[in-house]
Order: structure tokens, then C-alpha cells, then sequence
């Protein structure tokens, strides 16, 4: 788990890996105890019948919800930061 620091905000954010392979900013302090229902080869399972303990399990909002500043990143057009690939 990587963490870091919202620059728009300031806020402490956890770096995660979305489904489709993407970074994706947690908010470090929406952090929530979950349990999570699983079957006897640990598998999550949504089914009672067959759920064989529940573990606990950290989850965490994204900080795209969170952020008071997150209008930013969502239109924020190219940023002049000098960035050329060719050196
Ligand atoms: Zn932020």
C-alpha cells in the first residue's frame, strides 16, 4: 500500500489499483471495517448457506468523492509543466 498526499487537498490518500489497472486514490481516513462473508476455500461469498466465517476487511472511499478539490482534477486541462518526453 502506497501512501501519499492529495495535492489538491492536502489530505492523506492511499494509492490503489483499480479493476481496470488504473491508480486510484483512497481517502486514508474514510477507512471502514467491513465484514466479508467467505466459504471454506476463503472464497468471498455473498451466500449465508455457504459462508463458512466472515473475515474483516479495510475498506476505503475513493478520494475522488471526497476531495473538496476534486473538480480540479476532473477538468483540469494539460498542466505547461515542461513535460517532453524528448530530452
Ligand atoms: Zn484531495
Amino acid at each position: 500500500m502506497i501512501r501519499g498526499q492529495c495535492r489538491g487537498c492536502g489530505a492523506e490518500i492511499i494509492w490503489a489499483t483499480s479493476k481496470n489497472g488504473k491508480p486510484m486514490p483512497l481517502s486514508a481516513q474514510s477507512e471502514e471495517k467491513r465484514a466479508v462473508l467467505v466459504d471454506e476455500m476463503q472464497r468471498p461469498t455473498s451466500d449465508p448457506q455457504r459462508a463458512h466465517m466472515a473475515v474483516i476487511e479495510s475498506v476505503f472511499r475513493s478520494h475522488f468523492a471526497d476531495c473538496p478539490a476534486a473538480d480540479r482534477f476532473r477538468k483540469a486541462p494539460k498542466p505547461e509543466s515542461g513535460k517532453s518526453s524528448d530530452e
